[in-house]
């Protein structure tokens, strides 16, 4: 299991990239949301895109496409 955030995203147009707890490039926290902890990056994509109509992965830590 892995620990997910997304990071909320600024002003319009801006996708929301889902990271992993343990990403080197993870943002403020004031600017994440805990999506929780998941067997698979794309339970934590489908929960972000809940939340925010533009989800994406982190390259960073997730390179998967959305
Ligand atoms: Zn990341």
């Amino acid at each position: 299991m892995a620990e997910f955030y997304v990071k909320k995203p600024v002003g319009e147009g801006v996708i929301a990239a889902v990271h992993l707890s343990t990403c080197s490039q993870l943002p403020e926290p004031e600017s994440l949301m805990y999506l929780g902890s998941y067997a698979s990056a794309e339970v934590a994509y489908k929960l972000a895109n809940g939340y925010f109509p533009e989800v994406g992965f982190c390259p960073d830590c997730l390179q998967k496409a959305g």
